[in-house]
């Protein structure tokens, strides 16, 4: 077998059988843990189907905090689906490869018109990262590295398409070996994406708001004595960003992950943060983060901040029957 071949059919395989194995492990270790959970408490099966439908929709719940960028997030997976799919020279090729089907291919303009469209988004994203402090604090590598990446596999189509690495030494000649590898890279490099979820600990006041608005139960509250944590199922999540949505902070983020190992993470309870819960001036029971009750105090100054919902109730209803 010589190196073309190596090239186009056997790492072609490899890199397909691996994306599709990771695909299986993921959709395997979501269904597992949810119907688990689901029945742990006892939730109906509309619910597990309700939640499965926010599959197809990720990121929804980021709508209406950031439009603009879903919108465009939106739009650039769309160019990633439907170029490689619906470009006449790949359909060609899903046919000699054994793929009995047939599709009808959008006009070569098009497709050329949308791989200049998703480049133009991937530079977007990729300067969006470096320039706006906020964002390239909480970037990793792999962030970076998931751009680029996935924008070569269309560089290198649209020169190749266009002839345009023709006259430059070694690229005249390999370039469609270079565009093929590329795209392998980006199909494993799929298989060993995660997103993840993070809370920024500075911003963070330990509401749980994000927990009860989680579908799926990716993120749960924990209280043990004084310290309230919240821990994040990675194979949980789908990503529907209704955590981001509903924090009052804008402590939540989400960010990539790349490697092997983030399978044994998924699922695995990682904890997000921890907070520290204050004590009732009445009764002594521990009833909300002291962060958070800092926070309200500047609002509402005054003592009666440090008083847990049962004792305030207790107190008004006792000033009421002395009323009487
Ligand atoms: S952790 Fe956030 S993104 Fe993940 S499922 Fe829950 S609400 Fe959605
Ligand atoms: S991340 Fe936001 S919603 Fe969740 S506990 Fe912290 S402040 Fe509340």
């Amino acid at each position: 077998m010589n190196l073309d071949e190596l090239i186009r059919y056997t790492f072609l395989d490899l890199a397909f059988l691996i994306l599709l194995v990771s695909l299986a492990i993921r959709i395997g270790l979501f269904f597992y843990s949810f119907i688990k959970s689901a029945a742990e408490k006892d939730r109906p099966l509309k619910y597990l189907l309700a939640a499965l439908s926010r599959l197809f929709f990720p990121l929804y719940g980021s709508v209406s905090k950031r439009p603009v960028y879903t919108i465009l997030r939106y739009l650039f997976h769309i160019c990633l689906i439907v170029v490689p799919i619906w470009y006449s020279g790949h359909i060609i090729l899903w046919q000699a490869y054994g793929i009995d089907w047939e599709w009808t291919a959008l006009p070569d303009e098009w497709i050329d018109a949308l791989t200049l469209i998703g480049l133009g988004f991937a530079l977007c994203f990729f300067v969006r990262r470096i320039v706006i402090n906020d964002i390239r604090t909480c970037s990793t590598k792999s962030d970076y590295v998931l751009i680029v990446v996935t924008a070569l596999p269309f560089l290198t189509g649209y020169a190749l398409s266009q002839g345009s690495a023709e006259g430059i030494p070694f690229l005249d000649t390999h370039m469609e070996a270079i565009h093929i590898l590329t795209a392998e890279a980006m199909l494993v490099m799929a298989a060993f994406l995660f997103l993840k979820v993070k809370i920024k600990a500075d911003r963070c006041v330990g509401c749980i708001s994000c927990t009860l608005m989680c579908p799926t139960d990716a993120v749960v509250p924990e209280e043990i004595a004084k310290q309230r944590t919240i821990h994040y199922m990675q194979c949980l999540c789908i990503y529907c960003a209704n955590c981001i949505r509903t924090c009052p902070e804008d402590a939540v983020q989400m960010s990539h992950e790349l490697g092997v190992l983030r399978f044994f993470k998924m699922i695995s309870k990682r904890s997000l943060i921890c907070v520290e819960l204050a004590a009732c001036d009445c009764c002594g029971r521990f009833f909300a983060p002291i962060s958070q009750l800092e926070k309200l105090q500047k609002t509402y100054p005054g003592n009666h901040i440090n008083i847990c919902t049962i004792c305030r109730k207790r107190n008004s209803a006792r000033k009421i029957l002395k009323w009487e």
